[in-house]
């Protein structure tokens, strides 16, 4: 029944949210405790007047809170609602876009980004900064895959099924293990340092792209490197596009 359905809809966000509250422990207890003992430590520094060392703990402590930071923001798009209305959208002109706030970590790379899009790319049904979030963490993490190679290539490329309009971004990278590939989308996965990622990029961008009524998986691709691929809605033709909001 639909209640049934409900209730386990409910029970599953219910699991989502213990999950995501003991990831957010695990992340703001470790710089907390590590900022009281820098600042105990700075008191007992500054008793004895070696004012260098504690002008380092304080620069520890700041560089913490920076990091405390990063995660609510991370946190706060996580929880922004959307509007939940859909329009047609160009995703050539979110991929452009997308790529032009990365342009600056690109270049530092040295990376080479491949862009095949079709001049006239059907439109797709999204909420257009969204869709150009779900891109950003996309290439961010394709980024962060190749910078550890020698050939630094980020191919983006965009087709289309019956259906759907399939964009995908590939990387040189190392991949993603056999073993990760189910947990990928998960709240909090990473296999990034403490303090490199917080493993919230692709479980926000599974949400949106869910949200589009769309789809968006990962695997590796047979040459080597991770691909990941979203399948969106085609936007219906615009003479067919019925005027009244009931649609
Ligand atoms: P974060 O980047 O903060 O770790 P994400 O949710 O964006 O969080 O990614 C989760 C994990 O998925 C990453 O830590 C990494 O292990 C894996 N991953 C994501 N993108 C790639 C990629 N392009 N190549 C290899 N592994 C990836």
């Amino acid at each position: 029944s639909l209640r049934a359905r409900d209730e386990l809809i409910q029970a599953a966000k219910l699991a989502a949210l213990g999950q995501m509250a003991a990831g957010i422990v695990h992340e703001v207890n470790q710089p907390v405790s590590a900022i009281r003992s820098y600042a105990e430590n700075a008191r007992l520094l500054l008793d004895r007047g070696r004012l260098d060392l504690v002008r380092s703990n304080l620069d520890e402590i700041a560089e913490l809170t920076e990091r405390m930071a990063k995660i609510t923001r991370q946190l706060k798009t996580f929880a922004r609602k959307s509007s939940g209305i859909l329009a047609p959208v160009s995703p050539r002109a979110v991929v452009e876009h997308a790529l032009g706030l990365l342009s600056a970590q690109t270049n530092d790379l040295g990376a080479e980004i491949v862009f095949e899009l079709p001049e006239m790319a059907p439109l797709v049904m999204a909420d257009e900064a969204r869709l150009e979030q779900v891109l950003v963490n996309l290439l961010r993490n394709a980024l962060d895959a190749v910078s550890a190679r020698n050939h630094r290539l980020i191919t983006v490329s965009l087709g289309e099924d019956e259906e759907h309009v399939l964009l995908s971004v590939r990387d040189s990278g190392p991949g993603i293990d056999a073993e990760d590939l189910p947990r990928l989308f998960d709240p909090f996965f990473t296999t990034k340092e403490v303090g490199e990622g917080l493993g919230l990029g692709l479980s926000i961008s599974y949400g949106i792209v869910q949200g589009f009524g769309g789809r968006i998986w990962a695997a590796n691709h047979p040459d080597g490197g991770a691909v990941f691929t979203v399948a969106l809605r085609r936007a219906p033709e615009a003479e067919k596009t019925p005027s009244s909001p009931s649609s």
